[in-house]
């Protein structure tokens, strides 16, 4: 059941207790309405994937009611501060270094070492991410590869059943995604995504814009891309039968492999979402026991290529392939 909750004080109090609870609420910004969930708590991210039905991770945006808010979880640059002060509250995402006290869930950010963060306009959006109190993760409220929804009732033509409840807020006021902007590279930032705020508003404050090779959110990663993604040090090799004592192993289900030298289960109970929730700490864990034991490798045990499954297959077979020779 996903309670439809008006935009009244008692309604937004109930909305950001579920999101504090680990719940998923989805309510109207300027842009489009947005599935919400804690950034910071894995099990409440995954669980986004999996009522969206995405069929692989992506790192999410994290929004906030002040733009101190939103830099405490990033290294700010000065450009950084003056887009904020024009654009926020507003239709514009700033791809930033996380910070290292950051905490967004790894989920949230999909291992990288950056951090997409926004302050949405809109007065039921900065009340509720003022009572949250926390880094609230939301991609359009919409299931994979649909169209994004732009009032409370396409929300629930997409997610009646899969989410806790809607926050009806109205219609949206600009009905289209925010403008991604990457600033973490050198030279020019780089507009990922055009958006609510035109690239030309953008160039007044930062000048010309660089645009990245061809990535869209369907084409496969570049390997440009995979490099900057969180890849363990250890080799991985996938869909193991068998374990040998120099490895660590990520297990998944109630029979782990037996004889590892280490190991983590994602999910003892065979749960897909507790499993993409551990998935990344479980890496990092293997990889952590690898250098203290001088392990080889990680072997992982097969996931099932159902529901949240793909998009844990899909994270291991990148953490898997070949790296590129640094
Ligand atoms: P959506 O999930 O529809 O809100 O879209 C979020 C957009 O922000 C996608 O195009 C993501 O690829 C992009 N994005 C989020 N975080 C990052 C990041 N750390 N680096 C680059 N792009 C990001
Ligand atoms: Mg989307």
């Amino acid at each position: 059941m996903t309670l439809r909750l008006a935009a009244t004080p008692s309604g937004l109090e109930t909305a950001a207790r579920i999101l504090r609870d680990g719940g998923l609420v989805a309510f109207g910004t300027e842009t489009v309405y947005g599935l919400g969930g804690d950034a910071t708590q894995p099990a409440a991210v995954a669980r986004i994937f999996e009522a969206k039905n995405r069929p692989r991770f992506n790192p999410l945006i994290s929004h906030f009611a002040t733009a101190e808010a939103a830099f405490e979880q990033v290294v700010a640059t000065p450009l950084a501060r003056r887009l904020a002060h024009a654009f926020w509250p507003g239709p514009l995402t700033l791809v930033l270094p996380r910070a290292s006290t950051s905490t967004v869930s790894d989920l949230a950010a999909d291992g990288l070492e950056s951090l997409a963060v926004r302050v949405p306009k809109g007065e039921s959006i900065q009340a509720l991410l003022r009572a949250v109190g926390r880094p609230v993760a939301a991609p359009s409220a919409n299931r994979s590869g649909r169209i994004s929804p732009s009032d409370a009732s396409h929300v629930l033509e997409e997610l009646e059943g899969r989410i806790d409840a809607v926050l009806d807020s109205g219609p949206c006021q600009v009905g289209l995604e925010s403008t991604v902007l990457d600033l973490t590279a050198e030279g020019s930032p780089i507009l990922l995504r055009p958006g609510g705020i035109p690239a030309e508003a953008l160039e007044e404050i930062c000048g010309p814009l660089a645009y990245p090779e061809s990535e869209t959110e369907t084409a496969p990663a570049s390997p440009g891309r995979m490099l900057s993604h969180y890849a363990p040090a250890l080799p991985v090799r996938l869909n193991a039968l068998s374990v040998s004592p120099t490895e660590g192993l990520l297990a998944f289900g109630p029979t782990p492999l037996a004889g590892a030298g280490a190991g983590w289960n994602l999910s003892q109970a065979g749960n897909l979402e507790e499993a993409a929730a551990r998935l990344f700490s479980g890496l990092r864990y293997l990889d952590k026991q690898g250098a203290v034991l001088g392990l080889t490798g990680i072997a992982v045990q097969p996931v099932p290529a159902h529901g949240l499954g793909l998009a844990i297959q899909d994270r291991l077979r990148r953490a898997a392939a070949p790296r590129p020779a640094l």
